[in-house]
């Protein structure tokens, strides 16, 4: 799960970690109070979207035009003009994709004094099953292109959960970012509030960036990114209020209720698959012949009825599913139940555009003799391959 800027660094500052001041708003009429509160006299107005690369973002509405999704302010006025152009416009950066995210929230943050732009962000790394920091000194917004031309000045460092975080590990960073002295220092206890928050909000993945140095040498974290683990959600609720599902695809959510792992993706044909090494398998052979899948859809070892009937709506409501492949391995999943539920949802929904269907494993006869009897215009396939070459050419109108 993903939150924005404002509210990881409010995260942040409860363990402790340096962020300015800010305010965030949702109504261009909040601008002038939330930059008189802060005081001046240099404003930040920062858009608000699950997305990196806002400064050099694009809006859509000429207004605010190609001035980016961050800019500076030097008045409460020039805060107010911003933040007019900003909300409701759609902002387009390299990480939105063409469409790009509307800006619903901003955050109004006091302007810093930067001395330089560092870069550290925090994963897990799996090959190493631990805790990993990745810093460079040459943060600010290229990171992409730092780690694709001078890839050795991105150093990395582990850290091994037996000893937790350790006033070696704040050595390793201060000498990676190349500060000293007082830097140094503060550089040692950031690594350990980072290195806490990590743990005990179970995230995935945090990235500063910039972290910078202040004229009047302060570590300071001026941008903040957080993902946090979706298995150990539970135990957060406080994170699970901060959930933005404005930012969230709308099928994925629907997805999520029926607990349904379902990745919304560009293509054009629907799939609903069981079992997610199976469901990757018939992604990867649509491509093989030449088209793209509309999503990934794993209904799950036991789906039921309902479940597949609610996979079956959220498919059919996107308008970019020119076709439909439904490839099911009967195992703990049943072909007769599977067909029952996707005659149920074609009865409610309807079907416009050509289905294949590939039943194999238990209950098959029954299954297909289900589909058989229902009178819909079904494609019957009878492995991977045939239905793969059965679709593609179905939605090509051959
Ligand atoms: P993004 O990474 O999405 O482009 P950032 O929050 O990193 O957004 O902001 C982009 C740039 O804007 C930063 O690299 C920094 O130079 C500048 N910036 C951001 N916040 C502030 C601030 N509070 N004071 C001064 N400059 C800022
Ligand atoms: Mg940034």
């Amino acid at each position: 799960m993903n939150i924005h800027e404002y509210q990881a660094k409010a995260v942040l500052k409860t363990f402790g970690v340096p962020v300015s001041r800010g305010v965030a708003i949702f109504k261009p009429e909040e601008a002038a109070a939330a930059a008189k509160e802060l005081g001046g006299p240099l404003w930040v107005v920062k858009s608000q979207i699950h997305a990196g690369g806002r400064g050099k973002g694009k809006f859509k509405e000429p207004a605010a035009g190609d001035k980016g999704g961050v800019r500076l302010a030097k008045s409460v006025e020039e805060v107010e003009t911003y933040a007019a152009q900003m909300l409701g416009n759609t902002l387009v950066t390299v990480q939105t994709g063409p469409a790009g995210k509307v800006v619903h929230r901003l955050y109004i943050e006091e302007g810093s004094d930067i001395e330089k732009e560092l870069y550290l962000s925090m994963l897990v790394d799996r090959s190493t099953s631990r805790i990993a920091f990745v810093v460079s000194t040459e943060g600010g917004m290229d990171i992409e292109a730092v780690a694709h031309d001078t890839p050795e000045k991105i150093v990395s460092f582990s850290i091994d959960p037996a000893t937790g975080i350790m006033p070696h590990h704040g050595r390793t960073l201060a000498r990676a970012l190349g500060l000293k002295g007082d830097l140094a220092k503060q550089a040692g206890e950031l690594a350990t509030q980072l290195y806490t928050a990590f743990v005990a909000k179970d995230m995935t993945m945090l990235e500063i960036n910039p972290l910078i140095v202040t004229k009047d040498g302060k570590l300071r974290c001026l941008d903040a990114k957080i993902a946090f683990e979706g298995n150990s959600l539970y135990r957060h609720p406080d994170v699970v209020a901060l959930r933005d599902l404005t930012e969230e695809d709308e099928k994925e959510i629907e997805a999520s209720k029926y607990d349904l792992s379902y990745v919304a993706l560009d293509g054009t044909i629907g799939c609903m698959v069981n079992g997610a090494g199976l469901a990757m398998a018939t992604m990867d052979i649509i491509k093989l012949y030449g088209e793209e899948p509309a999503n990934f859809l794993d209904v799950g070892g036991g789906a039921s009825k309902e479940k597949v009937t609610a996979a079956f709506k959220i498919i059919t409501a996107d308008p970019n599913v020119k076709g439909i492949l439904i490839n099911i391995f009967g195992g703990i999943m049943k072909c007769d139940v599977l067909a029952e539920g996707v005659i149920a949802a074609v009865k409610e929904v309807g079907l416009n555009v050509p289905l294949v269907v590939r039943l194999e494993g238990t209950n098959v006869e029954k299954g297909k003799a289900i589909i058989n009897a229902s009178g819909l215009n079904v494609i019957s396939a009878d492995d991977l391959d045939d239905a793969a070459q059965k679709i593609v050419s179905a939605v090509r109108g051959k």
